[in-house]
């Protein structure tokens, strides 16, 4: 079965768990994790490729990604305003 699969995904959930490892924010549930995911993915451009069971057939052009500080930084953002605003009520 081929896929596409975003690469930057990869990195922007490997980068979230990095920020959430050393900071604590108002709530980091499945539901605000990926509103901070689908935040930050909608301000960075996708690099998508194709896989074959998990197995990467298309080349990846690393140096076509923002750098690291970048996708950090838009972590970060966004993992703010969720905390600041999260889409579900409190109690949860
Ligand atoms: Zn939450």
């Amino acid at each position: 079965m081929y896929e596409l699969k975003n690469h930057m995904e990869i990195v922007v959930q490997q980068a979230l768990q990095d920020y959430l490892r050393q900071n604590t924010i108002t709530c980091s549930c499945e539901h605000c994790q990926a509103d901070i995911m689908a935040l930050t993915l909608n301000r960075l451009p996708a690099r998508y490729f194709v896989s074959l069971q998990g197995e990467i057939l298309t080349q990846i052009e690393s140096q076509a990604l923002p750098d690291q500080a970048r996708i950090m930084a838009e972590v970060v953002r966004a993992a703010q305003q969720v905390s600041a605003t999260p889409s579900h009520p409190n109690n949860q």
